[in-house]
């Protein structure tokens, strides 16, 4: 298979190919068509495997480019590391369109990140805390969400965060596409996958 086997248009295959990516990965061809398809997706693959860009190429295809204010897709990271790596490969993935995309994490200044939101987003990348922080203070609206996606689930598990996954869920529309990645699946994983997924295909590598 080839990433033009997959219903992607032109801005996304050029960037793929100036990425130096000749083939999907094998995660990428299982995840690719089913969250294109607009499944919820449990997807089970460590870092290296391209689980990145498998969920971001499908949501970069369905994701309304500089449209309004208010984010319609939000990827929670556990760590700023991964928020920032996950917006560097939106840019990478993204370069060739007009998508308005940003990562606001612990550490970033209040006013860089006021900012940013200001200025409206298609995406957002945020790690769980400042991400709740920011919603209670009223400065970001989450109710035009229609994607979700968390990944390395089991990290936020480790770490403590399932309070702020579930907080962000009850403040969040019901009717959405969900998409959860993990490197393992630990009891909490299997707990937070159920609260969370809709009859959720499971994809693994
Ligand atoms: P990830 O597992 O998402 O952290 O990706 C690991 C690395 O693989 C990143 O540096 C990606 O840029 C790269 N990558 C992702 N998909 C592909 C692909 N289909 N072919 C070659 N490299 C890829």
């Amino acid at each position: 298979p080839s990433f033009e086997d997959f219903k992607l248009n032109k801005q996304l295959l050029s960037a793929i190919a100036e990425a130096g990516f000749e083939k999907p990965t094998p995660i990428q061809q299982q995840a690719i068509p089913l969250a294109l398809a607009g499944q919820d997706i449990l997807g089970i693959a460590q870092t290296g495997t391209g689980k990145t860009a498998a969920y971001l190429l499908p949501l970069l295809m369905k994701v309304k480019y500089a449209q309004g204010q208010n984010p319609r897709a939000l990827i929670i990271a556990p760590t700023r590391e991964l928020a920032m790596q996950i917006e560097e490969h939106i840019g990478l993935l993204a370069k060739h369109t007009d998508l308005r995309f940003a990562a606001i994490y612990g550490g970033l200044g209040p006013k860089t990140q006021i900012e940013i939101i200001g200025n409206g987003l298609d995406i957002l990348v945020a790690t769980p805390k400042r991400l709740m922080e920011l919603y209670l203070k009223g400065d970001l609206v989450l109710k035009e969400l229609k994607t979700l996606i968390l990944d390395e689930a089991d990290k936020m598990m480790d770490m403590g965060f399932m309070p702020q996954i579930r907080q962000i869920l009850e403040v969040i529309p019901r009717k959405r596409q969900n998409l959860l990645f993990s490197a393992t699946m630990p009891d909490k994983v299997t707990t937070l996958s159920e609260e969370f997924l809709e009859f959720p295909v499971r994809v693994e590598v």
